[in-house]
């Protein structure tokens, strides 16, 4: 592993949940890289998981392997469905470090019950709660994050493959990914001129609390797994070593893009011939 390569930078990191979670793994790659990360959570329930996780990569300070540095982790609560919630957050957020380099944005929402089924029976007060939560949030932070970027910075959200193409179930969820992905190209032509970066990771599926929620999420594992070039699934390591490309000066000349970290299955047109029959149950 090549260190050093988020050196010097700092910023938040929005959605971590567990150790499953893809801004766990993006985050212990920007650790391991030498970056220094706040973290935001939900909710108090949320703060207990994050608060040692944080603690383990020296969030707010020098790693000292149990307290996280001399002012602890630097934990922020932030619920993303509350623009006062963000506004604090970010407040909060410069008091301690008035300038940022990076953004990481993990973070999507839609009712259990609406991914499964068919999308044309979603609820209007589903469709809207899932595009705030999971579309405008990103832009809501890319405001505020870009006002703390003078010298330039990288903002990253996550994406699915469900944007592009119709996967079973996940129905409202890929609307709001379509909306997600376009808007960080509006983002990244709006923020560009002042050297703020807008990129999305695609990733495979992953077993995470978020992805629990999708129906029959174990045959889209199973599927991808047989299916992709790589015949395997993703994991957050993988999402990580690409959330460093992206957030770090590797990818000085990377905007607007949407980078598919899913094993290849994205250029795939039909099931493969080797790939075993398998069924939902
Ligand atoms: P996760 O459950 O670990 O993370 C989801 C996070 O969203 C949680 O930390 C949760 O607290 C946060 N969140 C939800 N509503 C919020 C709100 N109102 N305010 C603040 N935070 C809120 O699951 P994950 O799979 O790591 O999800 C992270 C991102 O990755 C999501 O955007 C998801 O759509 C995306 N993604 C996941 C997969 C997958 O298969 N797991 C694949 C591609 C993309």
């Amino acid at each position: 592993m090549t260190p050093g390569l988020m050196a010097g930078k700092r910023g938040l990191v929005m959605g971590v949940a567990n150790d499953r979670s893809l801004a766990w793994g993006i985050a212990q790659a920007i650790a391991a890289h030498g970056g220094e990360i706040a973290f935001s959570y939900q909710g108090e329930a949320l703060e207990k998981r994050v608060r040692p996780l944080a603690a383990s990569l020296g969030s707010g300070g020098l790693v000292d392997g149990s307290s996280g540095g001399a002012n602890g982790p630097f934990l922020i609560e932030c619920d993303v469905g509350d623009m006062a919630s963000i506004d604090a957050a970010f407040s909060q957020l410069a008091a301690r470090w008035p300038q940022i380099d990076f953004l990481v944005h993990a973070i999507g929402f839609s009712d259990k019950n609406e991914l499964r089924g068919r999308y044309v029976d979603t609820s209007l007060d589903n469709f809207l709660m899932t595009m705030n939560i999971s579309v405008f949030s990103f832009t809501a932070v890319a405001q505020r994050a870009a006002a703390m970027m003078p010298d330039g910075g990288s903002l990253l959200t996550l994406s699915y493959y469900g944007a592009e193409k119709v996967i079973p179930h996940y129905n409202v969820m890929g609307v709001a990914k379509s909306a997600l992905e376009t808007s960080v190209k509006y983002l990244a032509m709006d923020l560009g001129p002042t050297k703020v970066r807008v990129n999305a990771i695609s990733a495979g599926p992953i077993k995470t609390l978020a992805a629990s929620g999708i129906g029959d999420f174990r045959y889209i594992l199973k599927w991808n797994e047989y299916n992709s070039p790589l015949r395997r699934n993703v994991t957050i390591d993988d999402v990580g070593g690409a959330g460093v490309y992206l957030l770090s000066d590797l990818a000085s000349g990377v905007t607007g893009e949407i980078h598919h970290v899913d094993a290849g299955y994205n250029v795939i047109g039909m099931k493969a011939e080797d790939a075993p029959d398998i069924s939902v149950a």
